[in-house]
């Protein structure tokens, strides 16, 4: 079983579902959606980051670094076609100016780590999310780790682009997940080519049959699973009527009576920049802007005209 990377561990989150919660961030996405706000997890790979407002131009890294990939003149700081990634730099800089993005970590590593927050996690409904990336891409290890998450009575969460292989999802990472936050974005299979870099064939076809699936099982026995379909708000390429229309269609057509919308946050061109990665978006004056009230009202009204409820 190959050990994924994560990006961190983050606690007392009150973002990421019910109560408070930790959220296990994995490394590595079958997507590549243009406006990523986390785009230091599309790769499965480390990379390296440069701050350059926590750098103390100390100038340690530069004559530590042996291919000499890192230079004041240069204006990106780091020659990245130069680097072999043996993150040297990192180790010798005295302020955080230089990280490395995505460490392996065991399922056993995370168990400890998360059960210390499990007083929290009773006091609140809280538990644990996994997100990434996308966690599926890593399907044998996070079925492991939702096992053991179970074992310790701790609530499970899973937030995914719904690009995966379903039989082996059904089987390996169903039974152990409590709620499952699935991300619908682009209903048209060509845009959404365009904007995320796959069809969307395989993410419908996941969701129309986990839908179907989980009502059965909810109906039959005890274990009771909340499947919430998430629509990002994205200026110019989701939030438009007609792609809003189409997925509210297609739910309600589903039987599906609540889903949420999730605002635009433009504030991931930074860690765009950090990683030293190009998106041409990122020239856009649109991107760089929250989406208005008005506008989230407006998105949320095409939903609810197609009898579905909108939660935030
Ligand atoms: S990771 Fe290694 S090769 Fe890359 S910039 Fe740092 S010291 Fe140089
Ligand atoms: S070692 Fe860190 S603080 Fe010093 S110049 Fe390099 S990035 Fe900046």
């Amino acid at each position: 079983m190959r050990t994924p990377l994560v990006l961190e561990i983050k606690g007392n989150s009150l973002d990421d579902g019910p109560g408070i919660r930790s959220v296990v961030f994995f490394k590595g996405c079958p997507l590549s959606c243009v406006w990523c706000h986390n785009p230091e997890s599309m790769k499965l790979s480390a990379e390296l980051a440069y701050d350059a407002r926590a750098c103390i131009d100390c100038g340690t890294c530069v004559s530590t670094c042996q291919p000499g990939a890192i230079s004041k003149s240069n204006p990106f700081f780091i020659d990245r076609a130069r680097c072999t990634l043996c993150f040297e730099c990192v180790e010798v800089c005295p302020a955080n100016g230089l990280t490395r993005v995505g460490k392996p970590m065991s399922v056993e590593q995370i168990v400890s780590q998360v059960k210390k927050d499990k007083p929290f996690f009773a006091n609140s409904g809280g538990g644990v999310t996994l997100s990434g990336g996308e966690p599926t891409l890593h399907m044998e290890f996070v079925s492991q780790l939702l096992r053991q998450l179970k074992q310790e009575g701790i609530h499970t969460l899973l937030e995914t682009c719904g690009h995966f292989h379903f039989d082996n999802f059904a089987t390996q990472m169903l039974p152990y997940l409590d709620c499952i936050y699935f991300d619908l974005k682009i209903y048209d299979q060509d845009s959404h080519k365009n904007y995320c870099g796959q069809a969307n064939t395989l993410i419908l076809g996941n969701f129309a049959q986990l839908h179907r699936r989980i009502q059965q099982s909810n109906a039959e026995n005890g274990h009771q699973v909340t499947l919430l379909p998430r629509v990002p708000l994205i200026p110019n390429i989701t939030d438009n009527d007609e792609n809003l229309h189409a997925i509210a269609q297609f739910l309600a057509g589903l039987g599906v009576k609540r889903a949420a919308q999730l605002s635009y946050n433009p504030l991931w061109h930074e860690k765009t920049r950090k990683i030293g990665a190009h998106n041409p978006y990122q020239a856009q004056d649109v991107m760089h802007q929250w989406l208005s009230k008005d506008r989230e009202q407006h998105c949320k009204q095409v939903f609810i005209e197609q009898g579905i409820e909108v939660i935030h």
